[in-house]
């Protein structure tokens, strides 16, 4: 099943995307694609639905992020061993952890905003993991039971504010719009293996990452595991499981966003994004 979240801003609507790829109304069945909605009982519900008794919605509606009220938004770093030798980093003896504030996410095809006094903004294409169940020290042989679905992710980052400032990584990792969550969020069922999936991005036409998930060094039971070592993990959480290589900053020399550019990218199996690139206004 593909669900999604439809509407205005701040004011989305649950859906579910038909076998002819018709946006159906889910507002009569369930108040929000969010925390214990997205449990396996809950999402089986929505499932047993006929989608044709749904109201169909029309096909130019904006789809908004496909979780909603996202708790955490917990990133992984160099976790695809091309993409950590293009950066020039090695591959890190455990997982990378950092994170996005959840202020960043935004809806697929939303406007992605260069920060003021940005020149280093950069794309990663990404496999997003979203929770469904509770757990913390979570067997990896029972991690993948946890998983409500998958997703794309675009971790938008400013490179100079994530590298050549002190402290974390965050400080480039959660400007607002960073966080394009979506078109779907779709259950395991229909993914089958996310350890081999296609995923790229191009950037006005032409193509930087086209990758794979089957290059992933740390791959998602062996992550849910590992975070929830350090954290419970909630309903609604999102895990983003790092990016192929094709960055902008492992170009040479490095390229970066610049208005009015678009992105598009997508992975296999669970849709496309497309965002404009558009500045901040100074004041
Ligand atoms: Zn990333």
């Amino acid at each position: 099943m593909k669900l999604l979240r439809f509407g205005p801003a701040g004011h989305e609507r649950p859906g579910l995307l038909d076998a002819d790829g018709v946006i159906r109304d889910l507002s009569a069945h369930v108040s929000d694609l969010s925390g214990h909605h997205l449990s396996r009982d809950a999402v089986s519900a929505l499932a047993k639905l006929d989608p044709t008794t749904l109201p169909a919605v029309h096909a130019d509606t904006r789809l908004g992020p496909c979780v909603g009220r996202v708790g955490k938004f917990i990133c992984i770093g160099l976790n695809y061993s091309d993409h950590a030798a293009e950066t020039g980093a090695d591959v890190p003896s455990e997982p990378v952890i950092f994170n996005k504030w959840t202020s960043a996410i935004c809806g697929p095809d939303d406007d992605v905003i260069i920060p003021r006094g940005s020149h280093k903004t950069d794309w990663e294409v990404e496999l997003g993991v979203v929770i469904g169940k509770d757990g913390r020290y979570i067997d990896e042989a029972d991690a993948m039971s946890h998983v409500a679905g998958f997703c794309v992710v675009n971790d938008v980052s400013e490179r100079e504010f994530q590298l050549e400032r002190c402290g974390s990584w965050d400080k480039g990792k959660g400007c607002d719009t960073f966080g394009p969550l979506g078109p779907w969020l779709v259950t395991p069922d229909e993914v089958g293996d996310p350890h081999d999936l296609a995923m790229w991005l191009e950037v006005d036409g032409r193509c930087y990452q086209n990758g794979s998930t089957r290059t992933m060094v740390y791959r998602v039971p062996y992550l849910i595991s590992y975070l929830s070592r350090f954290m419970s993990l909630q309903p609604g959480d999102v895990i983003s499981t790092g990016t192929p290589p094709g960055v902008g900053m492992g170009q040479q020399p490095p390229i970066y966003l610049k208005p009015g550019q678009r992105m598009h990218l997508g992975i296999e199996g669970l849709g496309e994004q497309c965002q404009s690139v558009v500045a901040e206004p100074d004041s």
